[in-house]
Parts: C-alpha cells; sequence; structure tokens
C-alpha cells in the first residue's frame, strides 16, 4: 500500500491557536510583511472572544494606572510590567479604534464595543489579519511539535474533521508546518468546547518548560444546601462576601451575587473564586452572605423593631419584600421556620433575632468549586520563570514564544484576561518579527 507524501508548509512565523492572543501575535508578526500563518482547530477563529461579556466583549480595564493593573494579577502581575508598558489598556483602546471600532467605557472602568457586540471585535481582528496577508489555517489540529537542534524544527497538524469534504478523507489528512519561529498560544483549559483543552501544556512539558499545576479560577461556587435552587437566577447587586474557616472569618468585599441552580454566582462571587479555592481543604468551608451590607446589626435591629411596631398588620413577607426579591423574603422566612402568611405582629423576639441573622450572615456550606467547564479561566500554566517578560521569548527554546492564558497569568473580571491575551500576544508576536530579523534561519 502506497503512503501518501505529507506535505510540508514553511512560513517564517506560525502561531498555533487563533484565541485573541493567537490573533493579536499574528497581526503585530505580520506588520513588516513576514510570512505568518495562523493555525487554529476549529472551523473559525476567535470562539471564546465570542462569548466574552455575555457576547458584549469587556476588552480592556480603563480605570487603572499600570500598576495598579499589576497589583490586581496577584504575585504574578510584576511579569508584565514592561510588555505592559509597551501595550497596555489604552494602547489597547487607540488599536482598536485605529482598526474602526468605537468603544465605551462602563462603571468599573470596563471597556466594550459600542455596539455591545463581540463580533465586531473578532470581526476587526479578522479584517487586520487578511490586509496583513496572513495565511489563516481552520480546522487544523496541532499534535505536536519536532526539535531539531534545540530548536522547533516543524509541528505535525492534523485535519479535523469540522472542514472535511465527504467526498474525500481529508479527515486524516496530516500536514507539516516549519517555521522559524513559532507563537504557542493556545489558552488554558477553561471552557473546552471553544477548543481551549490545554493542548500546550503537554508540548510545553515535553520539551522542558516548568508547569505550573492548573486549577479552574473565576468559577461558580457549588454549595451543599440545596434550597439555593429555589432562588435561581435571583440576583443582589450588593451582598457582603465572608468566609469562614475554623471560626476565622475573612472579609471577600462587596459585590453583586446570583443565586443558581447549585449554588451562588455573580461577578463578585467569581473573583472570590480564587481566595475560596485556595482555602479549600479538608476542614468546612462557609460562605457568609451580607444581604444589607449598607446597614450594621445594630442600625438595623434598630430599623427592624420601629418598622414592625408601626406596621402591625402588616404580611411579613411583604415588609421583607421591600428590602430584598419576593421569593427570598420568602426563603428568609422558611430558613427561620416562620410560615409565609405570618403578620408582623405575630413576630416574637426570637423569630426577629433569627430573621436578623439570616439577613446579616446567611451561612452557605461550599461543596466545591464548579469545573473547568465553567470557568472563566485557568490559573497556572507555564512558569513565567522561563519565559522572557519583554519579548514573551521562552528561555528554553530559541525559537518559541508564548502568549495568553497558556502562561501561568490571569486576573479578576473586569478586562483584565483579555488585556493579558493582549499585551503578551502583542509582545510575542513582535518580537517574533524581530529575531526573525536577527535570525532567519
Ligand atoms: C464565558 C467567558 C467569558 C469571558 N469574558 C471575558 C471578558 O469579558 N473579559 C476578559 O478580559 N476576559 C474574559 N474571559 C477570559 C478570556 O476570554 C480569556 O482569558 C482569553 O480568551 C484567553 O485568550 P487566549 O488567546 O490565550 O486563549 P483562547 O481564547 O482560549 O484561544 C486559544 C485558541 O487556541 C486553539 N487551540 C488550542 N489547542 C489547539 C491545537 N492543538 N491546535 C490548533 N489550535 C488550538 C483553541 O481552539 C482556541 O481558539 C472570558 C472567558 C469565558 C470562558
Amino acid at each position: 500500500m502506497q503512503t501518501a507524501k505529507i506535505k510540508t508548509e514553511h512560513f517564517d512565523i506560525a502561531v498555533i491557536g487563533g484565541g485573541a492572543a493567537g490573533m493579536l501575535a499574528a497581526i503585530c508578526a505580520s506588520e513588516g510583511g513576514k510570512k505568518v500563518a495562523l493555525i487554529e482547530k476549529n472551523n473559525s477563529l476567535g470562539k471564546k472572544l465570542l462569548l466574552t461579556g455575555n457576547g458584549r466583549c469587556n476588552l480592556t480595564q480603563a480605570n487603572f494606572s499600570k500598576s495598579d493593573f499589576i497589583g490586581k494579577l496577584g504575585k504574578n502581575g510584576r511579569f508584565l510590567f514592561s510588555a505592559l508598558a509597551a501595550f497596555g489598556p489604552h494602547e489597547t483602546m487607540d488599536f482598536f479604534e485605529d482598526l474602526g471600532i468605537r468603544l465605551k467605557t462602563e462603571k468599573d472602568g470596563r471597556v466594550f464595543p459600542a455596539s455591545n457586540k463581540a463580533r465586531d471585535v473578532l470581526d476587526v481582528l479578522e479584517k487586520a489579519l487578511k490586509r496583513n496577508k496572513v495565511k489563516i489555517m481552520l480546522g487544523r489540529n496541532v499534535i505536536g511539535l519536532e526539535m531539531k537542534d534545540g530548536k522547533i524544527d516543524y509541528i505535525n497538524v492534523v485535519e479535523t474533521q469540522l472542514i472535511a469534504s465527504p467526498h474525500c478523507n481529508a479527515s486524516l489528512r496530516k500536514e507539516k508546518i516549519q517555521a522559524a519561529n513559532f507563537i504557542l498560544s493556545t489558552g488554558g483549559k477553561s471552557y473546552p468546547a471553544t477548543g481551549s483543552t490545554g493542548d500546550g501544556y503537554s508540548w510545553l512539558a515535553a520539551i522542558g518548560h516548568t508547569l505550573v499545576s492548573t486549577a479552574p479560577a473565576l468559577v461558580p461556587v457549588r454549595t451543599k444546601e440545596t434550597w439555593v435552587k429555589d432562588l435561581q437566577g435571583i440576583s443582589l447587586a450588593d451582598a457582603g462576601i465572608y468566609l469562614v474557616r475554623n471560626n476565622r472569618r475573612i472579609n471577600l468585599g462587596i459585590g453583586e451575587i446570583i443565586f443558581t441552580h447549585f449554588g451562588i454566582s455573580g461577578p463578585a462571587i467569581i473573583n472570590a473564586s480564587k481566595f475560596i479555592g485556595e482555602h479549600l481543604g479538608d476542614d468546612k468551608v462557609f460562605l457568609e452572605l451580607d444581604l444589607l451590607p449598607a446597614l450594621d446589626i445594630s442600625e438595623l435591629e434598630k430599623k427592624f423593631k420601629t418598622d414592625l411596631d408601626r406596621h402591625k398588620k402588616k404580611d411579613l413577607k411583604n415588609y421583607l419584600g421591600e428590602y430584598f426579591p419576593q421569593k427570598l423574603a420568602e426563603k428568609i422566612m422558611e430558613l427561620a421556620g416562620i410560615e409565609k402568611d405570618r403578620k408582623i405582629h405575630s413576630v416574637t423576639r426570637a423569630e426577629r433575632t433569627d430573621l436578623i441573622r439570616l439577613m446579616k450572615n446567611l451561612r452557605l456550606t461550599v461543596a466545591s468549586l464548579l469545573d473547568f467547564n465553567q470557568a472563566m479561566v485557568t490559573r497556572g500554566g507555564a512558569s513565567l520563570k522561563e519565559v522572557d517578560p519583554q519579548t514573551m521569548r521562552s528561555k528554553i527554546v530559541k525559537n518559541l514564544f508564548l502568549a495568553g492564558e497558556v502562561l501561568d497569568l490571569d486576573g479578576p473580571t473586569g478586562g483584565y484576561n483579555l488585556q493579558i491575551a493582549w499585551t503578551t500576544g502583542h509582545a510575542s508576536g513582535q518580537s517574533a518579527a524581530e529575531n526573525f530579523d536577527k535570525h532567519p534561519e
């Protein structure tokens, strides 16, 4: 039987992974006319980008200085100092506006396209890739790297079935892609249905890179209490969140929470999830929700007593409904063991104390964080010690650059994670092109 010859294509720079980081890297790498390929396993680019910001794409964060921005990324943030100085939130906004998209800045510095459409962000990126004549190779699953003399020689690619024609055996067709420099931007492991299945990690480990163990980050919390499902969809714009472990109560801040069928979510919980994850162990861990953080307990007790004395004939559930969505008000009564139809005048002192306790310290037992299927980002990844912070070049393999979530970098919600992708995409693309000029072989 004759074996088909494997086709080899040659490029100056090959970018593996067509997400936010890979697209920006390919645009920057091709600005000076380099022959660049962008290789993506899906049959379209930016599948995850389209989901960002609930389809609106919170593409960066405008409210902070660069040093504040770095502080928000935790201990690894300092790695980005020089790359952010070259291409930070303001340069990113200029970049997108120059590509023809109007932006708007919302509450807390979150920047969105004025159209509220992530699709528009993807469209301008695709236009820029075409303008720079980047070869966009869709439906190509990279399955491994081949090394020669300490450098990546080529990558092995298999055409995925998604774009295979029913008339040919393209689903099994193999290719080699050879390039002087490679940019690895395969993302993390979160939302694997978008193509981010952590493929880059095993290749990096095989060529000698250290991996910081990965975990889901920016993720909702599953609780042991199943009654939360009765409140599914109910949100509170401002709730105080505390973590309780071994009788220690830690303040995790105030923000929006949403009850779900499995537990609790919303921006404030998602941002707190990194901290919650770090505290999960053998001991029981609780969340305590302060549903009325603007009032301290003594103020609430006073107000409550005066109000109850004043409106004796009112239904308790209607009175509580002035503070909370009705379903939540009724749940608080149920948890306090108070029947739905009770009038205010029948509430005992003990019951009043109980209601206040539930409003100020609604306790939920953390069962687990949700997994990578629901996590917005991946914590951990390629160790930053082995990557040059200015160029994103690997310190282990000379012709390899890394960009985006594959790196051990992650931030809170609010545009930080896409900014990491743009900043590292920019640095890696520019330096891969410069490296090619210096070492074209
Ligand atoms: C639901 C959701 C909402 C979000 N909202 C926001 C937001 O509003 N603002 C914000 O800042 N961040 C947001 N994020 C996080 C942000 O989307 C990511 O941090 C960012 O997309 C990471 O970009 P990346 O290019 O590094 O990786 P990805 O976007 O994951 O791209 C990696 C690409 O590589 C491809 N790939 C992987 N393996 C291979 C292979 N073997 N061969 C070929 N191609 C491969 C994948 O198919 C994928 O297209 C959100 C995340 C999620 C899941």
